[in-house]
C-alpha cells in the first residue's frame, strides 16, 4: 500500500462514519419532527375541544341566569347573564382562530355562532317582554328548541372533535413507534455497515503492514549479504583498500591496507585517514595533498600525485599508485572516500631499469654512429695531414689546413653531442629547438645519407623552449629514427618546426611534425604504441623509443600525437611532439 493510498483510507475510516452519522441523525430528526408534529395536532385538538365545552357551559350558564329571571323577574338573577356574553364572544373569537385549518368545523362554529344570535334575539324579547310573554309556553317552547339546536350543534363539534383526536392520537402513537423503530434500525445499520466498512479497511491497512514487514525483512537480509559478498570481494582483492567517512575517520582497511600501512583495521578505526595512510612527495618527502580533500574539491573518482610514497606505522616505505573515488549516498551525497592503491615499489625500479637499457641502447647506436661519423673525418685529416707534409705550394698546404680544421671542427661538434648527452644539468634550462633538431640530424646524417632518404626541413626561426636538452635529443632521435626505418630506402621525411598555441599548455608551445612516406600506422596498433616492448620490428626493435618518448615529453608538460599523415606525396605517419614553452614539471628531473 502506497502512502497516499494509506492516508486516503485513514481518511475514509474518519469521514464515512461522520457521513453516516449524519444521515442518521438527519433521518431520525425528521422522524422526531412528524410525530413532534402530530403530538401538536393533538394539543390542538384539545385546546378545541376546551374551548367548546367552556362556550357551552357559559351558554348553559346565560341560558340559566334567563331562566331565574324569566321565572323570577329579578334583574339580580341576570348576573350570569351578563358575566358570559363577554367570555362568549372571545370564546367564539378563539374557536374561530383554532379551527382555522377545518373547513367543516368552521362552518358548523358559524352555524353556532348564528344560533346562538338568534337565541340573543329571543332572549332580548324575553327581556324586554312582559309577565304574559314570559309565562308564554309557545314561547318557551320555541326558546327550549332554539338551545337544543345550540346544544346538538356544540355536541356534533365535540363529538367531530373527539373522533378527530381519536385518529390523532393514534396516529402519534404510531409515529412514535415508528421513530423508536427507525431509531433501532438505523443504529443497527450504520452499525453493520461501519463495523464493515471499517473491518475491510484496516484488513487492507495490516496486509499491507505485513507484506511491507516482510519485504523490509528479506531486504535487509539481502543488504546483509551484499555486504558480505562486498566485504569478502573487497577483503581478498590484490590492492589495498581504505575506506573513510567525511570527517576522514577510517571505517574499513582490507588486509593489503593492513599490510602497506602497518596498521590493523581495530586499531584504525575511527582514527584519521591521514595518521594511518601518510603519503609524502618521494622527492621533496613533503607531504603530499589528502585525496580525501581532493575528492571532496573535485566530487569525482582522482588518481594521486606521481611519485607519492606512503610512511607506513613501522618505519618501512612504499612508492604507491592510487586513486581515490567519493562514495555517494542515495540522494547522490558524499558520505565518504574510498582510496585504492598498490605498492608500485618493484613496478618502478624495473621501469627505471628499462629507461637505463633504453638510454644505453640509444647510447651505443649513436657509439657506433658516431664512430662512423668521426671515423671519416679523421680519415681525411689524416689523409690531409699526409699531404700537408708533402707540399710545397704555400697557399695549397694553407688550403689543406683549412680543410683539415674543418673536418676537425665537425668532429668536434660530434664529440660535444655525445658527451652533452650524459651532462644532463640539474634544472631545466633554455634550449633552441633549431639547434637541438639539427644537432641529432648531424647525428642521423650518415643513415639518412646512406639509405639515400630524402629529408626537407622546415625548421627556419627561433623556438625556445625549457627542459633537458639531453633527454629532448633522445626523444627526437627516437622519433626520426622511427621515421628513417619506416621510410626505407629511398624514402622520404619532413621535418617541421612551428610555434604552437594550445590550451593544454597554457599559452604557447613549440610543435615539431615529422611525417614519412612509410607504410603508416594501422589502426589496430595504434593504441599500443606507447606500451613498453611494443614493437612491429621482430628483433631490430626494441619497442622502448615511443615509451620512454612519452614520459620525457609529459614530463616537459607536453604531449605526442602520432597519427597517418595527409601530406600530398607523403602518405606514412604524421608524429607531433608538442613542447611548452615554460615546463610545467616543477620538480622535473632527469629520467636517470
Ligand atoms: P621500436 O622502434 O623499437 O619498434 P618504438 O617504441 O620506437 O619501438 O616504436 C614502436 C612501434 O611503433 C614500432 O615498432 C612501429 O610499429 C611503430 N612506429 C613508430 N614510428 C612509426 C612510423 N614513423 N611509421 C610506422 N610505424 C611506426
Ligand atoms: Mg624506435
Amino acid at each position: 500500500m502506497k502512502l497516499a493510498e494509506f492516508n486516503r483510507t485513514l481518511r475514509q475510516l474518519v469521514a464515512v462514519p461522520i457521513l453516516l452519522l449524519v444521515l442518521m441523525a438527519a433521518f431520525l430528526l425528521g422522524e422526531i419532527v412528524a410525530t413532534q408534529r402530530a403530538e401538536e395536532a393533538l394539543d390542538h385538538s384539545d385546546r378545541i375541544t376546551a374551548h367548546l365545552q367552556e362556550l357551552q357551559n357559559l351558554i348553559i350558564d346565560q341560558e340559566t341566569g334567563l331562566r331565574g329571571f324569566q321565572l323570577t323577574r329579578d334583574p339580580a338573577m341576570l348576573a350570569p347573564w351578563q358575566a358570559a356574553a363577554g367570555p362568549i364572544q372571545l370564546e367564539f373569537a378563539s374557536l374561530h382562530q383554532l379551527l382555522a385549518g377545518n373547513a367543516q368545523q368552521r362552518a358548523s362554529l358559524t352555524d353556532l355562532q348564528d344560533r346562538y344570535n338568534q337565541w340573543l334575539i329571543f332572549a332580548d324579547a324575553i327581556l324586554a317582554g312582559n309577565r304574559a310573554a314570559l309565562a308564554d309556553p309557545q314561547l318557551n317552547q320555541h326558546g327550549k328548541s332554539m338551545m337544543d339546536g345550540i346544544r346538538a350543534t356544540t355536541g356534533t363539534m365535540l363529538h367531530r372533535e373527539a373522533s378527530l383526536r381519536t385518529a390523532e392520537y393514534e396516529h402519534a402513537r404510531q409515529l412514535r413507534r415508528r421513530e423508536l423503530v427507525s431509531l433501532l434500525l438505523s443504529v443497527l445499520v450504520v452499525g453493520l455497515i461501519l463495523a464493515l466498512f471499517t473491518r475491510h479497511h484496516l484488513r487492507a491497512v495490516s496486509a499491507s503492514y505485513l507484506r511491507r514487514i516482510a519485504e523490509i525483512t528479506s531486504k535487509s537480509e539481502e543488504l546483509f549479504e551484499s555486504r558480505q559478498w562486498f566485504q569478502t570481494t573487497l577483503e581478498s582483492i590484490g590492492d589495498a583498500v581504505i575506506a573513510c567517512d567525511m570527517r576522514s575517520a577510517v571505517s574499513f582497511m582490507n588486509a593489503v591496507a593492513e599490510n602497506l600501512t602497518g596498521w590493523k583495521l581495530d586499531d584504525a578505526r575511527g582514527h584519521a585517514l591521514e595518521d594511518v595512510f601518510r603519503i609524502v612527495n618521494e622527492e621533496t618527502r613533503q607531504p603530499a595533498e589528502s585525496p580525501v580533500e581532493k575528492v571532496r574539491r573535485l566530487r569525482h573518482a582522482t588518481g594521486l600525485a606521481n611519485h607519492t610514497m606512503l610512511l607506513a606505522r613501522d618505519g618501512r616505505e612504499f612508492i604507491i599508485d592510487d586513486s581515490a573515488a567519493p562514495i555517494l549516498s542515495g540522494s547522490g551525497e558524499m558520505i565518504g572516500v574510498v582510496l585504492v592503491f598498490r605498492d608500485v615499489t618493484e613496478e618502478r625500479r624495473l621501469q627505471a631499469a628499462l629507461v637505463a637499457s633504453e638510454k644505453l641502447a640509444v647510447a651505443g647506436r649513436l657509439a657506433a654512429t658516431i664512430a662512423h661519423e668521426i671515423h671519416n673525418p679523421l680519415d681525411s685529416v689524416a689523409n690531409l695531414h699526409y699531404l700537408i707534409g708533402e707540399e710545397d705550394d704555400a697557399l695549397k698546404r694553407n688550403e689543406y689546413l683549412r680543410l683539415a680544421q674543418q673536418e676537425l671542427g665537425r668532429t668536434m661538434q660530434i664529440s660535444r653531442t655525445m658527451l652533452s648527452l650524459y651532462r644532463e644539468p640539474k634544472a631545466p634550462i633554455s634550449i633552441d629547438l633549431r639547434e637541438l633538431i639539427e644537432g641529432v640530424l648531424l647525428l642521423l646524417d650518415r643513415r639518412i645519407r646512406h639509405q639515400g632518404i630524402q629529408l626537407e626541413t622546415a625548421i627556419d626561426g627561433v623556438l625556445v623552449v625549457e627542459g633537458f636538452p639531453a633527454e629532448l635529443r633522445q626523444v627526437f632521435t627516437n622519433v626520426i629514427g622511427n621515421a628513417i626505418e619506416a621510410a626505407g630506402p629511398k624514402g622520404s621525411i619532413r621535418i617541421r618546426l612551428e610555434h604552437a598555441e594550445a590550451a593544454e599548455f597554457h599559452g604557447a608551445g613549440a610543435v615539431v611534425e615529422v611525417v614519412d612516406n612509410g607504410p603508416g600506422i594501422p589502426k589496430d596498433i595504434a593504441p599500443r604504441l606507447f606500451q613498453p616492448f611494443f614493437t612491429t620490428k621482430g628483433a631490430h626493435g626494441t619497442g622502448l623509443g615511443l615509451w620512454v618518448s612519452m614520459g620525457i615529453v609529459q614530463k616537459h608538460g607536453g604531449a605526442i600525437r602520432i597519427g597517418n599523415s595527409d601530406y600530398p606525396g607523403l602518405p606514412g605517419a604524421c608524429i607531433r611532439v608538442f613542447l611548452p614553452a615554460r615546463t610545467l614539471a616543477q620538480e622535473a628531473q632527469p629520467v636517470a
